[in-house]
């Protein structure tokens, strides 16, 4: 098949050719075309090797279910037409007590589809085949041999690795008999804002136990979402459409929703192991998700690209190519996650009682405060 074609195939689902029976044995199989899944592809499909990727959707990046900001080192990412929406300079956190502290925070909102797409582009582009609407539905982990489901059709696929980047439910995870990881629940709606900004809001109360509610701009609208932990609040609906309606009163967004979406956010830090049974975890499915933030774009990019590199290294004869990826991402990650996990456990001892009002409490929580680092 030529790139071309795949890319085409990429932007345009619908026209989809390759036939799963013609691809029975692959060097690399990437469960997952988000950023993670597509990062490793394209390292590993760029040193030569054959890489298959199934993406159980019907078209990549589609629905969206994020608030679309990567941080600013993450530019050279942002540059394929249509991606990029708008540049951000600043976070105001609004405080229980009604304080609003600013700070820096510069990063980019991007059409998260387009950026997701330009991603598996580049992967096609290095030689990878993706397919999409084609999901792993079982796994032989012994004999490497994995099960995909594509048209009511399915097919075995005998690999060197598998890459789980399928996200923070991990159907791999599962079919390995891994524990799933702890995830918060999401909820967010798209509407009209009403005069350009360059900031991120962030709330901090009560009202979001477990997370917190964001507001982010992106030209003309915005994506104004929560967080919460549904074992201590089971209902987002509520205070959502309560920041929505508090919004609409002050004049800063229109009534009108135009898109709603919401999903899981793995908060419990890294997966005790990154690497088993040759298969090595990226991106949410690895844990790499920061558990105070919820942000995981750019740690999945960076630990699909490393991942991708020791796929490389290791089908090229390095037998230690796969714990030497554990261990870089445990060394480059670890301590800012187990930050953000002891974070969440203290924040954990006040939700739902009086003293998670307390300013003080929610600035030893959020990354924008110097408490949260002391
Ligand atoms: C509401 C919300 C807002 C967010 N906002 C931000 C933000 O502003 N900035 C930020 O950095 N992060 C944000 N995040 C987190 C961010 O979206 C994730 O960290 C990021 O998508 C992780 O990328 P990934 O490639 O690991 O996984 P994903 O993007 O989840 O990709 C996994 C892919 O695997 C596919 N898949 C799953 N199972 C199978 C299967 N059995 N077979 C085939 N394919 C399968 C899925 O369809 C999916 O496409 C947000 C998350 C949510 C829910």
């Amino acid at each position: 098949m030529n790139v071309n074609r795949k890319i085409s195939a990429i932007s345009a689902p619908s026209v989809v050719k390759t036939h799963i029976s013609e691809i029975k044995t692959v060097d690399v199989l990437v469960v997952g075309a988000g950023p993670g899944g597509s990062a490793a592809a394209w390292r590993a499909a760029k040193a030569g090797y054959r890489v298959l990727v199934v993406e159980r959707k019907k078209r990549i990046g589609e629905p969206v279910q994020c608030a679309e900001f990567i941080p600013g080192p993450m530019v050279d990412y942002a540059r394929d037409d249509g991606v990029l929406s708008q540049h951000i300079e600043g976070m105001k956190t609004y405080l229980p007590s009604g304080t609003v502290a600013p700070s820096p925070f510069p990063g980019l909102m991007v059409d998260r589809a387009a950026f997701d797409r330009a991603l598996a582009a580049r992967a096609a582009a290095a030689g990878a085949d993706i397919m999409i609407d084609t999901g792993l539905v079982a796994l032989d982990a012994t004999r490497r041999i994995a099960r995909v489901r594509h048209d009511d059709r399915s097919s075995e696929i005998h690999y060197q690795l598998l890459m789980a980047a399928d996200g923070p439910h991990s159907p791999v995870a599962r079919l390995l008999g891994l524990p799933p990881l702890s995830v918060i629940q999401t909820r967010q709606y798209t509407v009209p804002l009403k005069a350009a900004y360059a900031d991120t809001d962030i709330w901090l109360s009560d009202e979001f136990p477990g997370g917190y509610g964001w507001l982010f701009p992106k030209g003309g609208l915005a994506n104004l979402g929560l967080g919460i932990d549904r074992q201590l609040k089971p209902d987002l609906k509520t205070p959502l459409e309560h920041l929505h309606g508090e919004l609409v009163r002050q004049g800063r967004v229109g009534p009108e929703v135009m898109q709603r979406t919401g999903g899981a956010i793995p908060v419990g830090g890294l997966r005790e192991r990154l690497v088993y049974k040759h298969t090595l975890f990226i991106g949410d499915a690895g844990g790499f998700t920061h558990p105070i933030t919820g942000a995981g774009i750019a740690a999945a990019v960076q630990s699909g690209e490393r991942a991708g590199l020791a796929a490389v290294e290791y089908i090229d004869g390095n037998v230690r190519a796969l714990e030497s990826y554990a261990e870089d991402m445990r060394e480059q990650y670890g301590p800012t996650l187990a930050r953000a996990v002891e974070r969440r456990a203290e924040l954990a001892r006040h939700w739902r009682s009086a003293q998670a009002n307390d300013d003080p409490v929610q600035r030893r929580g959020w990354i924008a405060f110097r408490e949260y680092f002391a």
